[in-house]
Order: C-alpha cells, then sequence, then structure tokens
C-alpha cells in the first residue's frame, strides 16, 4: 500500500500548494485547513484521452455563463478521483488566445452534478490508487469564485506545481530504491551459486556498487532540485526504476516472485517514470535548461 498511501499524502500537497500561492482568501479558508486535515479528498485533473504531455492541448473547456462558467470535457487518469470530495480541473477559458494563455484553473466540487466517473483502470503497480480511466463533465456549473488565479494562468499554475511536484515524488522514489538494494545486497550474501557467495562475482557486485552510486547521486539531487526549486528537474525516478530492475535480476527467479518486495517495488517504480512527467519529456526539459544555462536558445 506504500506508493497509494504516499500519492494520497502527496497530491493534497500539490493541491493545497497552488491553492496557497494563487488561491483567494476564500478559497484557502474554505478548503485549506479540510485539506491538511484529511476531511477533504482532492485530486489534480489535467491529463485527457487524447492529451498527456502536451497539457496546453487539453480540450476541457469553459463558457461563462453570468457570474459562472459551464464545464465540459474529459479527464482520465486522475489519481485518487474514485474517492475525492474536490478536483482541481484545468480547463480552457479562451479558446482564441495562444494555447499556453487559454487555460484556467477550477475548484470543482463533486457534488455539484453532472460529474460521471467513467471505468477504473487495473494498473501495472500502485494498486489502489483508484486511477479513473475517464471523468466526464458533462456542462457543470462552476461559479466564478471556484476560479483559481486568473482566467489565463492555468498553464504557469502547472507549471511551478509541477516543479514542486517533482521533487516531493523524488523523495518517495528513493526510499523503495535504498530499500531494493538492501535485498538485493543481503541476497548476494545468502546465496550460492557454483559454490560461492554470488557477490563473489564482479557482475552481482559491481551491480551493488552502481546501484548504491546511482541512489546516493539521486538523493543529493534531489536536495538540490529542493534548494532551487524553481529551476530544479531531477531524474531520480529513472534511478529507482533502474535499481528496482537490477535488484530483481540479482534475486534471480525469485526476484521474479512475490516472495521479496523488489517485485512489488519493481511495478511500482514503473508507474514514476510516467506518472509525473513521461521520462523522455523530462529529458526534453533538462536539456533545454542545460542550454539555456549556457545563454542559448531552448528547443
Ligand atoms: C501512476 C500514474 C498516476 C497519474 N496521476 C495523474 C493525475 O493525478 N492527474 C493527471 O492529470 N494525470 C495523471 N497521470 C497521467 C500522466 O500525467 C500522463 O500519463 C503523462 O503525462 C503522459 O501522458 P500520456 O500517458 O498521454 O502519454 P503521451 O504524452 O501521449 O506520450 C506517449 C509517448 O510519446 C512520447 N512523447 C510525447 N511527447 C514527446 C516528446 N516531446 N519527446 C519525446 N517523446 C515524447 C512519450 O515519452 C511516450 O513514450 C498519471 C499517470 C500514471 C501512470
Amino acid at each position: 500500500m506504500a506508493y497509494p498511501l504516499a500519492c494520497a499524502r502527496s497530491v493534497p500537497h500539490h493541491v493545497a500548494y497552488c491553492l496557497w500561492k494563487y488561491g483567494s482568501r476564500e478559497q484557502k479558508e474554505k478548503l485549506l485547513p479540510s485539506i491538511f486535515k484529511a476531511e477533504v479528498i482532492v485530486s489534480e485533473c489535467i491529463s485527457e484521452p487524447e492529451v498527456g504531455s502536451d497539457a496546453d492541448r487539453i480540450s476541457t473547456r469553459t463558457v461563462r455563463d453570468g457570474d459562472s462558467y459551464i464545464m465540459s470535457g474529459e479527464k482520465r487518469f486522475t489519481a485518487s478521483v474514485g474517492v475525492a470530495d474536490v478536483f482541481l480541473v484545468f480547463a480552457i477559458t479562451s479558446p482564441d488566445v495562444h494555447p499556453t494563455r487559454r487555460i484556467g484553473v477550477f475548484i470543482v466540487e463533486k457534488d455539484r452534478g453532472n460529474i460521471h466517473p467513467a471505468e477504473e483502470f487495473s494498473a501495472l503497480g500502485w494498486k489502489g490508487l483508484r486511477i479513473v480511466s475517464e471523468l466526464v463533465f458533462n456542462g457543470v456549473r462552476v461559479p466564478r469564485e471556484n476560479l483559481v488565479g486568473q482566467e489565463d494562468q492555468g498553464f504557469d499554475i502547472l507549471m511551478d506545481m509541477l516543479d514542486q511536484e517533482r521533487v516531493v515524488v523524488a523523495g518517495g522514489v528513493i526510499g523503495p530504491a535504498r530499500i531494493c538494494l538492501e535485498i538485493a545486497r543481503r541476497y548476494s550474501e545468502e546465496r550460492m551459486a557454483f559454490h560461492r557467495q554470488i557477490r563473489a562475482f564482479e557482475g552481482v557486485s559491481f551491480k551493488i556498487g552502481d546501484l548504491a552510486l546511482m541512489i546516493e547521486a539521486a538523493s543529493l539531487l534531489r536536495i538540490k532540485a529542493a534548494r532551487m526549486i524553481d529551476r530544479d528537474l531531477p531524474a531520480v525516478k529513472e534511478t529507482a526504476f533502474k535499481v528496482t530492475t537490477e535488484a530483481m535480476q540479482i534475486l534471480g527467479g525469485i526476484g521474479y516472485t512475490d516472495k521479496y518486495l523488489v517485485e512489488r517495488h519493481s511495478r511500482d517504480a514503473c508507474g514514476f517514470t510516467i506518472g509525473v512527467g513521461i521520462s523522455e519529456i523530462m529529458r526534453l526539459v533538462i536539456q533545454r535548461e542545460v542550454y539555456k544555462e549556457a545563454g542559448l536558445s531552448g528547443q
């Protein structure tokens, strides 16, 4: 249950950060205490059936109607949405302007009506997370006071939230990587093959050394990223995935079974290479920062 639990703890943090930084006084007073007391469960609705990494292409939209917005569209893969009371929804407010300037962020309470959850996916890992495949907003009336920040600020808010999110999530994946390394190290001392401990083979012991190095590097990178939160893009998600799969390899056949935790961590770590920004997109963003730091234009 560790990953769903970590997610159930971290998503409220991300939503609360958004409200704390961009929300109105009324929004903060109404929601922050109950989010922190876990009286209200929140979810972030960004991804859609046709849109993932390129979030500025979302098609969920709102139309102004007096003091309200009428929201229609479909969201997908929203963590915890199966149990959420409140959704933080990213939706188009002004269809005719530049994609990064046409998105707003809305607080949408589940009991507003006209919100229909579709089937739930059964995912490879993160069991218990209640990732619903689609959430359909079918003409949901959202009052103007539920807009967070300005009508055109949604994309900037999302980028800011993702920076925070990646540092928080990085902390969550280094722990399981350490656990898997420890299991693999112990196993390499206990298991015998060809009349010796398997750690006597460099193919095994060098892996243990390399993985320990990767974890330490990822850990330091995360600390650095947390300190320069506005510019960070750490690559620790790949580290966790690499460590868990290599640990499974060291355990051999038994690693492929559920006797050791390595199998479960391996499935769960896989989700981190997608969930908070797919690995390829992380590389895209990192290389852009490298060029920018050298005074060149990013692509
Ligand atoms: C466990 C989990 C939890 C999640 N939680 C949430 C949540 O709470 N809220 C939410 O809104 N969403 C959530 N998501 C969705 C997640 O954010 C998306 O899956 C992710 O952003 C990738 O989008 P996509 O799946 O549509 O893939 P796509 O963006 O369609 O990518 C498909 C493939 O194309 C590649 N690709 C795309 N663009 C580029 C590029 N420019 N360069 C190189 N390769 C590229 C990708 O690397 C990938 O291999 C979650 C997903 C998972 C797995």
